[in-house]
Parts: C-alpha cells; structure tokens; sequence
C-alpha cells in the first residue's frame, strides 16, 4: 500500500473515475472545481496533485498559480493532464508553476512513470532539506540552523516579552574518551548525550549540535531560574546514565553547563548571549567541571 496522497481535480466526473481507479495504489481525494481542490490544500496533507486546465470559473492555470503563492503548498508537485495540447498551452502550464504535462488520452504506464519521478523528486528534495540542517550523527539541528533560527526565537521574545534562556554543554574532559576508547566509542558517547538530551527538552526547545562535544539548547519561555533546574536535571541524568562497552565494562562521563539569559531591553542578537553562555561554562570548568554555572551579565 501506498501512503502517498494524491490530489485530483477534473470538472468532468467520468475522467476523475478513470484516475481514481487507475492510481488506486495511492491514497486520493478528488475535487471537481479549483475553489474546492484549494480548500482541501488548506486542510489535507497532499503529495502531488494532477490537475486539469479547463475548468469553468477557475481554469487550472489559476488553481495552479494560486498553490504555488502560498508557502504551506507551494512545493506540491503539479501535473496537468488536458486536452489542450498547442504549444501556447503547454508553456503556460509550465509557466505557472506546473512540474509536468500529460495530454489526454494519456497511456497509463506513462502516467504512473510522471508521478513516480515526481514524487521520488519531492523524497529527494525533503531528504536534502532535512540533511540540510540535522547533524547526521546526533541527529540534534546543527549549528547553521542554530545560527539561522535564533535569531527569529530571539525576534519572537523581544515582541512578546517573554524570557529566553539558553545552555552551553560541553562533555568534561572528552579528549580522554576519545584517547581510552577511540573515536568509535566517542562518538557513542555524543549520541548518548542527544539522545539524554531529547527525552529531557519540553515542547519548545531547541537542541543542537554547536559543533565537536558542544551542545547548545535554546529555552524559549523559559526564564533563568526555571532553566537552571533544567539544567541541573540534565547535568544529573548524565551523570547517572553509562555507555556500556560490553558486559564488564561501561563509560561513564559527566557534562559542564554555562547558562544565560536574554536581556530583553538591550539584546542585540544571539551571540552576545552564547557569549555569556560559554563564559559561564568556563567557570563551570575551571571550578571542578559536571557543574552547571549561570551568568545573567
Ligand atoms: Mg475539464
């Protein structure tokens, strides 16, 4: 069975019953007008839509025009499937956004091979997206989206003058691991902590990879006090939790954590915060490390 949901859109009820029966593969919806097919993309997770140029108040140029303005549907794929096969059509179907064009009558088997390759297109492109801003080994955001995402978290308190705190983790004394036990184990080491890390952040938090051992989780709504028991209950359950190498014999490490807060009035950007943030974690390592030190200013 597929799971791939496929958007239909034909005024006439006698070619919507071919495809529907013919891609029955695919989960389908279908529509018999442009101002139906727009509403279901308001509400439905659709994959790909064919869709049909002439229609009666809405042609599917304008149904095709108007999916590609909006950001949430914008990269759906479209197929037009029409009669309408002069060269002044088939360059306008492309021209409003349209992915691919099948004339009818159309050869199913080429049908099939047009949606396949659209939607192999669409799994390639979300892969991309997703490698794009995950570290592949913590599966944590890297630190680009970190950078990137911020600043519109940062944006987003300041208006609505909400706290926002954020932690440095740096494993202590992690050369050691990576001397004792080799890469290999260090990098277990690495995805332990993210996984510790994700069963502990609530809803809005955001965890990632700043880069080698250090982490950085942005806590939205969060003020410093409440960050620091966060922090604290991280610190805890790493010290607690081991890597086990085999039956006898396990790693066990520990996390220093530097903490700071937005100051609403006169934060400029990130990085005077990621900057208190690491000299806090500093002075956490310089006082005895698997401690979590906060510093406001
Ligand atoms: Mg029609």
């Amino acid at each position: 069975m597929n799971n791939k949901t496929i958007l239909i859109v034909d005024d006439t009820i006698s070619n919507l019953d071919i495809l529907m029966e013919l891609l029955d593969e695919y989960d389908l919806i279908d529509a018999t007008n442009g101002k139906d097919a727009l509403e279901i993309l308001s509400t439905e997770h659709i994959d790909l839509i064919l869709l049909d140029i002439m229609m009666p108040e809405m042609d599917g140029y304008e149904v095709c025009s108007r999916i590609k303005s909006q950001d949430d549907t914008k990269n759906i794929p479209i197929i037009f499937i029409t009669a309408k096969t002069d060269e002044e059509s088939i360059s306008k179907a492309y021209d409003v956004g349209g992915s691919d064009y099948i004339r009818k009558p159309f050869f199913p088997k080429e049908l099939f091979a047009r949606i396949k390759k659209e939607l192999r297109l669409e799994e390639v492109i979300s892969e991309l997206k997703y490698l794009s801003v995950i570290d592949p080994l913590t599966k944590l955001y890297n630190r680009r989206f970190f950078i990137d995402s911020s600043k519109t978290v940062l944006e987003l308190a300041k208006r609505e003058r909400t706290p926002l705190s954020l932690m440095m983790i740096d494993i202590d004394k992690f050369k050691n691991v990576n001397d004792t036990y080799g890469h290999q184990v260090g990098d277990e080491v690495l995805k332990l902590l993210a996984k510790i890390m994700k069963s502990r952040q609530r809803k809005s938090d955001m965890s990632c990879r700043y880069g080698g051992e250090e982490f950085v989780v942005l806590l939205p709504n969060t003020s410093i006090e409440e960050a620091e028991s966060v922090a604290e209950e991280l610190r805890e359950s790493v010290e607690q939790s081991h890597f086990e190498l085999s039956m006898k014999e396990s790693v066990k490490f520990t996390i220093s954590i530097g903490l700071s807060t937005v100051q609403l009035e006169n934060e400029g950007s990130i990085e005077k915060v990621l900057k208190r943030a690491d000299d806090a974690l500093y002075e956490a390592k310089e006082s005895g490390r698997n401690r979590v030190q906060v510093k406001i200013k």
